[in-house]
């Protein structure tokens, strides 16, 4: 290279590390929760905040998985069904009333569950059904409202990455939580916890993954991308713009800068109101309340005024 040559901005150095998109979100978020984040070396799911594990009332994101588990939750219901009737006979066989209610209690329990989750599902299938197609207009620099069964009926696929894409130049990194494919558009979907609102991070996120997808199929074009609320199927799309991108390429710079010097930097408390929700800060505690830790606290050493330290009198 030569020595007049300018060097991009975003050229990390050498000993610069690898910057997840996930954990730059977060930093975006308050540097505090970034450090976090990169000290745990998590993997990015293109989901924020801990995800909700539901086992029966699960949220799906293909027509098709609704379908198959529907069509199992109702093989299950007339299998339990088919054992009530047995217990029954047996129990006029042997008249034995203590085995035919416990037979029946057990069957019963895991009928109604079955019968719950078959509602649930049909539910679900019915929103499928109804919803119209409808895709966010490219033109616009909004954030527009969106569904997912509208998109799921413009002809869009649906992908997840199981690894990282990766971006060799910029050293960075990330897994949406799922990519939308069409032709040659990619559209990256990322998942939000907490309130239908979207900030700044959000924008450097989505544009982070539209350039992420870009780069890693040549040819392909992200021109916007999809974050999803509170488990849900609603959501909003964030335009791949310049000034998104902006907010990326400023923000990976900013994590590059505190991570570098993780281990000498000092970073204030952010905005008490940051803190009110945010799970790092929230203090739990395992023996029955005579120590409460957070994340956050034990990290930095300090009471985040968090909405459950207030309830508990901790600070
Ligand atoms: S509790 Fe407050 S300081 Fe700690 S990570 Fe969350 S927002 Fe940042």
């Amino acid at each position: 290279m030569k020595n007049n040559q300018r060097v991009s901005r975003m050229t990390p150095e050498k000993d610069d590390p690898w910057i997840p998109v996930g954990v730059m979100g977060e930093h975006t978020f308050c540097k505090r929760a970034g450090i976090i984040e990169y000290e745990s070396n998590k993997d990015d799911t293109g989901e924020e905040g801990i995800p909700v594990k539901r086992k029966f009332f699960n949220i799906l994101y293909s027509i098709n998985a609704i379908k198959n588990k529907m069509k199992k939750s109702f093989i299950q219901i007339i299998i339990y069904l088919c054992f009530i009737a047995v217990a029954v006979s047996l129990y006029m066989l042997h008249n034995n009333i203590l085995i035919l209610i416990c037979l029946v209690a057990t069957a019963c329990y895991f009928l109604f569950r079955n019968i719950g989750q078959f509602c649930y599902l049909s539910y679900l299938y019915i929103q499928t059904l109804i919803a119209a197609s409808k895709e966010p207009d490219i033109n616009k620099k909004e954030p527009q409202d969106i569904n997912w069964w509208s998109l799921i009926h413009c002809g869009f696929q649906i992908a997840a990455s199981n690894e990282g894409i990766k971006d060799e130049k910029w050293k960075v990194i990330g897994r949406p939580f799922r990519i939308l494919e069409r032709g040659n558009l990619r559209i990256p979907v990322m998942k939000k916890l907490g309130q239908a609102k979207l900030y700044r991070q959000h924008f450097s996120k989505i544009a982070a993954y539209c350039h992420l997808l870009e780069i890693a199929e040549p040819g392909v074009s992200s021109p916007y991308g999809i974050v999803l609320f509170s488990n849900g199927y609603s959501g909003k799309s964030i335009p791949n713009y310049p000034g998104s991108s902006k907010s990326f390429h400023d923000d990976l710079i900013s994590a590059r800068k505190t991570f570098r010097n993780i281990k000498n930097i000092k970073i204030n408390p952010p905005n008490r109101k940051l803190c009110y929700k945010c799970h790092h800060g929230r203090p739990t505690s395992n023996n029955w309340g005579v120590t409460w830790h957070s994340t956050c606290g034990d990290r930095f050493n300090w009471i985040p005024p968090h909405e459950r330290a207030r309830e508990k009198d901790l600070i």
